[in-house]
């Protein structure tokens, strides 16, 4: 784990989904009141770890796929005994509307298509689970959610960290304050892009990224800062650091620096970058005690250190799966909410702030949102039942 890796290398240095013990077809959620799901988007992630992870789900099943590359759509839908009328294209994926098998549509699109598709299926009566970054804008997240609030129907923003057994019982510990107050976090998260990459070709481009590495890795440190503290910052302030003759920095930056005052006096650093060897970790001082995450979010293979308290026991699981179980269990009503789609918000705020103060060479920006969480994912979220 110490080699410079891609994002491909990322994904290949988590557990993933293909590692994990998967349940037989019969313990899957072919049950009668299981929820079907359709995966809007073909990539990386969807093939990579979403559709092998409804292997995994207890309440949430594979109904749809939508998709532009219809012979792979097909060869996709016939591996899932999918019949191919629940293939839809871009074009057509209105027509889901009178598709009773699709009640969650799960957008796994490049960031400047969140918001078209999202509103499209709230339209269209379906209930929506979004990828992070949940917009490339604050407006369109805004949009978002009024479409959700005009359909009457679920918005989650897909945040695995809230689900994983790491970051949880990590939160747990912060909670418990058997560490003491917490003065600091630290999170780290980026990668070395790679622009021949279709996949990072839209990440490296501005109005398709709406903030490259930033956006893509750096909101898992912008939103961990936050669910570790359960606070809201009130104050930001950032700094860019850009090699602008290297070809994949025309459009986005390369790093950016940035530090959250929270009301409790807490301080969080965090670090972004598309040009920095692949690290996703975090670390927490605390008064009497403190704590390593590193890896801290990546798929699986996470790893906790703790000083002044015992080292939880974290038992792996397949993150994809119970997020698209929890979102399952939201629609039928068992389960809150817990990755809203107001936290998606939240975060597109303070991302336009760090790129704000940045711009302005590290000008304070005072934040004074209103959000505060409803739902702490450490309070419901069952470790016990993973
Ligand atoms: P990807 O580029 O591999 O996949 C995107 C898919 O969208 C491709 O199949 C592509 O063909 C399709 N597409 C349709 N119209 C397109 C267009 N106009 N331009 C480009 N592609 C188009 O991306 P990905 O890595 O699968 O990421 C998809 C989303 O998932 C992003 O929002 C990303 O932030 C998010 N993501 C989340 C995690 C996580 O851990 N939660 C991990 C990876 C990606």
């Amino acid at each position: 784990m110490t080699e410079e890796i891609s994002r491909r290398g990322l994904i290949g240095l988590g557990v993933g989904a293909a590692m994990l013990p998967a349940l037989s077809r019969a313990q899957t959620s072919r049950a009668s009141n299981g929820v079907g799901f359709a995966i809007v988007g073909l990539g990386k992630l969807s093939l990579g770890e979403l559709i092998p992870a409804f292997r995994n789900t207890r309440s949430a099943h594979l109904a749809a796929l939508v998709s532009g590359d219809p012979q792979k759509a097909h060869r996709i839908a016939d591996e899932h005994r999918l019949r191919p009328s629940a293939v839809y294209s871009y074009a057509d994926f209105d027509r889901i509307v009178s598709d009773p098998k699709i009640e969650v549509v799960y957008i796994v699109l490049p960031n400047f298509m969140h918001a078209e598709y999202t509103i499209r299926a709230l339209k269209a009566g379906k209930h929506v689970l979004c990828e992070k970054p949940m917009a490339t804008t604050v407006g369109d997240a805004e949009r978002m959610i009024a479409a959700a609030r005009t359909a009457n129907r679920q918005l989650m923003v897909a945040y695995r960290c809230h689900y994983e057994p790491l970051n949880l019982a990590a939160m747990r510990l912060l909670r418990s304050g058997r560490l003491g107050k917490t003065r600091l976090v630290v999170t780290d998260m980026g990668r070395q892009s790679d622009p021949s990459d279709p996949s990072d070709a839209w990440r490296l481009d501005m109005r398709k990224s709406g903030g490259g590495a930033l956006t893509d890795m750096g909101i898992y440190g912008v939103n961990g800062a936050r669910y570790l503290l359960n606070e809201e910052p009130t104050e930001v302030q950032a700094w860019s650091q850009t090699d602008k003759s290297d070809p994949r920095f025309r459009e986005v930056e390369d790093c950016y620096f940035w530090q959250f005052r929270f009301p409790s006096g807490a301080i969080a650093t965090g670090s972004t970058s598309f040009n920095y060897a692949g690290t996703m970790s975090w670390h927490v001082l605390s008064e009497r005690g403190k704590m390593t995450a590193d890896p801290g979010c990546f798929y699986g293979g996470n790893r906790l250190s703790v000083t002044g308290a015992e080292t939880p026991q974290i038992r792996e699981i397949n993150q994809f799966a119970r997020e698209m179980d929890w979102m399952a269990d939201v629609v039928r009503g068992r389960v809150p909410m817990v990755s809203t789609a107001e936290e998606g918000l939240q975060d597109m705020k303070l991302m336009a702030a760090i790129m704000e103060s940045a711009a302005r060479g590290g000008a304070t920006i005072v934040t004074r949102s209103e959000f505060r969480r409803a739902v702490d994912p450490a309070a419901v979220v069952d470790l016990a039942s993973a």
